[in-house]
């Protein structure tokens, strides 16, 4: 809505809002006892999506500044009216449930045969395939259906975990993306019933936050209960599957720009064609799209150099051999590059994506040279260019010197140019050589400071895990950006 106005109600206007609504469009609860200055008209849908600013739109939310009454108006900041509503509509349910067995009291006893030859189940009136995970001379029946929530109830010899906080970030995200896995039940030989033994979060989940009526179900047709109990549990324990490493997730958002990117070429019917990440990336969120360019730009760094292969570490075990965490690293490129989607097509001479490539990796390698050449060796770890080199590295060390160093180079930077650099500081013309001079000389004052080899401020940076406690420590010892870029 670019040149539109904001609808400003009239008096008569809000007084027609107020006999069709008596409750408070956000938490529902009645708006009797607030004066009309304790209420606020909000747009429901929201404005600034382009929806249109009828009447019919706007609904009263309680807006009081007392203490002891409502506002909703405040409490929902910029979340939009609709979202904030469901939140407190999910957040209200979840005071009273406590597990799938509040949701699912007593399921209806399902009605099963099994045909002769195993190969198909007739389940509650529809025939369906059923599988056989023979094990030995064992048979695991089972199969696969959307089963309606009447006919399941929790498992309470198998399923006796309570829900975790994990559940509210889940039903938001099963709100605005497909269930990838379905739950697991089985049928009780003894009730009939379907009992969900595994996949309880994401049931409550679809449950509640997306109303379901039915639910994806693997259900195994009278199994061993205590063998499953076992399995279920060594499942959560010893055996949870791999998190993916953080590195792979990366390599796997690189590949899905990268074909996003194919697909636009060959849309354009010219595989060599230039794009805007603007248009490849239209309509995803800016979360998504940092995630996408900062992926990206790793994957530009590790095909051509190979300092992330040698010096970025998946973990903090990994961290042993290699100094830089992963988390860090990528803590940098968003400290140092553009991460928002550029307008200019690939080919422009204003876009400065692969200057920004050759940028970055001129500071790594700054950043190799004085930190970690002839310093990083994890054969001597006891060595004290080992532990100096180790001290740089601590993630707490690493988030306040990443800062002074930005903001050293970007003044020296800015300095030399004889004007501002807007934007992230990679994402500009190739440093011409003097300006790379001053820069190599910066990262080493950076890294020669005093307090980096004194063995009291080792021993303080590797025991704190707050960033605030080095920020200290830097204050303290006089170690930022003046002191950095001083000739
Ligand atoms: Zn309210």
């Amino acid at each position: 809505m670019p040149n539109e106005e904001r609808r400003i109600l009239t008096e008569e206007e809000k007084s027609s809002l107020l006999t069709k609504h008596k409750s408070c469009y956000i938490c529902n609860e009645p708006l009797d006892g607030y004066t009309r200055e304790e209420i606020e008209f909000d747009h429901i849908y929201n404005y600034a999506d382009g929806h249109p600013q009828e009447l019919n739109n706007f609904a009263p939310v309680h807006a009081s500044p007392h203490q002891n009454k409502l506002n909703c108006h405040a409490g929902k900041g910029r979340k939009k009216p609709f979202d904030y509503r469901e939140e407190l509509r999910i957040k209200k349910i979840l005071k009273k449930v406590h597990g799938l067995a509040d949701l699912c009291q007593s399921a209806i006893p399902s009605i099963y045969s099994i045909s002769p030859d195993n190969h198909h189940i007739t389940f509650n009136g529809v025939q369906l395939p059923l599988y056989n995970q023979k094990i030995g001379e064992k048979d695991n029946l089972y199969f696969f259906n959307e089963v309606e929530t009447r006919f399941i109830e929790n498992d309470n010899e198998i399923q006796l975990r309570p829900l975790e906080d994990k559940i509210l970030p889940l039903i938001f995200n099963l709100k605005a993306s497909i269930q990838l896995l379905p739950s697991l039940a089985r049928i009780d030989p003894i009730t009939n019933t379907v009992k969900l033994f595994d996949g309880q979060h994401k049931a409550v989940a679809q449950i509640i936050g997306n109303n379901k009526e039915y639910l994806p179900c693997i259900v195994f047709v009278n199994p061993d209960v205590n063998a499953l109990r076992i399995t279920v549990y060594e499942a959560h324990t010893d055996f949870v599957q791999q998190r993916y490493k953080k590195s792979h997730i990366d390599a796997k958002l690189a590949d899905i720009y990268g074909q996003k990117i194919e697909a636009y070429r060959k849309k354009a019917g010219n595989p060599q064609a230039p794009y805007s990440e603007a248009a490849i990336l239209k309509g995803e969120s800016a979360s998504d799209i940092r995630n996408f360019i900062l992926s990206s730009i790793l994957k530009e760094v590790s095909v051509e150099t190979d300092i992330i292969r040698l010096y970025a570490a998946e973990s903090r075990k990994d961290q042993k051999q290699r100094p830089i965490l992963w988390q860090s690293l990528e803590r940098f490129i968003k400290k140092f590059c553009n991460l928002t989607a550029v307008e200019e097509p690939s080919e422009s001479d204003n876009n400065y994506r692969s200057e920004e490539i050759d940028n970055l990796i001129f500071l790594l390698r700054q950043i190799e040279e004085h930190a970690i050449r002839n310093k990083w060796n994890p054969d001597n770890p006891e060595s004290e260019h080992h532990k100096l080199a180790r001290t740089y590295f601590y993630r707490t060390a690493f988030n306040n010197w990443v800062n002074t160093l930005e903001e050293g180079l970007r003044f020296t930077y800015e300095q030399m140019k004889g004007s501002k650099a807007w934007g992230a500081l990679c994402y500009q013309k190739p440093f011409p050589p003097k300006v790379r001079e001053r820069l190599s000389d910066i990262t080493k004052r950076l890294f020669e400071h005093s307090l980096w080899v004194q063995e009291s401020i080792q021993d303080e940076i590797a025991k704190t895990n707050q960033d605030s406690v080095v920020t200290a420590i830097f204050k303290r010892e006089g170690l930022d950006w003046i002191y950095i870029t001083k000739l």
